[in-house]
């Protein structure tokens, strides 16, 4: 690792981050020590930073915001990889180009002001652009998958290509890159459509209550915890099951929203994985429904 961090200062990849806690980069607020994340300035450093750390054996994952990982209690075996400087946006017509690490709530009231509709759904997600490519975030029976044209990635073998939307794979809270998340996002083109701006405006100010109504944003969480299966609500068959405030630790099983873990004060990434396998557990029990997660567990 000493190495390809000599490399990386040397090549002046970007901004290095040394001995970070992950609590500090999740929104769960929770997991271990980060040795070192690096900012690539632009997509070349980023070829360049990714040739080092394949030559130094050196494990690698993009982080995004953070909003949709729980991170072990445990030191990163690793190096993360920020994409804050892929930021840029530009409008075109009723496109818009947009860098991997913008954020999509930014997006969204930004197309709003432009008077472009179709991103409304986006304005409660608290992620990335990559990270809701990554995971086909939607909400309110929408998803990037409905207004992604295509995306420019960085290919396992480090070639730029873009990738049409049909290749992507958009289903319900998945895509392409979730099958192959060694491709890594770099700019997306979506393609949205005339609206009104003050139209556009309320929906999303209404959305904003109805949200902070129905879920506990004023605990750190990483949103629902498990996918919906068919025809049916996760939240509804932990809530069913009396789980609503459920604890272990400092992990709660939120009292507003029965699909939302949340941290209550002081969990460790130990907690909130015993009290997600926990639900999982007693809704196969109960129901025999093996709920599937949603969120992603690294390092444990
Ligand atoms: C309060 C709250 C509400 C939420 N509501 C919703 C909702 O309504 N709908 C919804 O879908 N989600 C929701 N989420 C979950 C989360 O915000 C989304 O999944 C979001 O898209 C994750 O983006 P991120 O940037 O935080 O990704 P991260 O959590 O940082 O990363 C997720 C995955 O994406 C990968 N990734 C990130 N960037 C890239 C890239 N550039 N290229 C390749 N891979 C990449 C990471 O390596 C990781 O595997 C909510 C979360 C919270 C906390």
């Amino acid at each position: 690792m000493n190495n390809a961090i000599e490399e990386i200062e040397k090549n002046d990849i970007g901004k290095i981050e040394k001995d970070v806690f992950l609590s500090k980069y999740t929104t769960y607020r929770v997991g271990g020590l980060a040795k070192y994340i690096v900012y690539p300035k632009n997509a070349e450093k980023l070829v360049t930073l990714i040739k080092i750390l394949k030559k130094n054996n050196v494990m690698f994952k993009i982080l995004g915001n953070g909003s949709n990982l729980l991170f072990s209690d445990k030191q990163f075996p690793g190096i993360l990889i920020k994409l804050n400087e892929f930021n840029d946006v530009e409008f075109i017509g009723n496109k818009v180009l947009v860098g991997a690490g913008y954020p999509i709530i930014k997006l969204s009231l930004l197309c709003a002001k432009h008077s472009l509709t179709g991103l409304e759904f986006a304005s409660g997600i608290p992620g990335t652009v990559g990270g809701a490519l990554f995971m086909n975030a939607g909400a309110y029976n929408s998803d990037m998958g409905y207004v992604v044209q295509n995306v420019k990635v960085l290919t396992p073998d480090l070639r730029i290509i873009t990738l049409e939307n049909k290749e992507l794979d958009f289903h319900y809270r998945t895509s392409f890159f979730k099958k192959h998340p060694d491709y890594i996002c770099l700019e997306t083109l979506i393609r949205l459509e005339k609206g009104n701006k003050s139209a556009i405006e309320d929906l999303i100010k209404e959305r904003r209550k109805r949200r902070v109504i129905s879920q506990p944003l004023e605990y750190p969480s990483a949103g629902s915890v498990f996918r919906n299966p068919p025809d049916n609500y996760a939240g509804k068959l932990i809530e069913d099951l009396g789980f609503k405030g459920l604890r272990k630790g400092g992990a709660m099983v939120s009292e507003k929203h029965a699909n939302f873990i949340v941290n209550a004060g002081g969990a460790s990434s130990k907690d909130i994985k015993d009290l997600i396998d926990y639900v999982h557990d007693k809704v196969l029990e109960k129901y025999n429904i093996d709920l599937k997660v949603e969120q992603e567990f690294v390092n444990f």
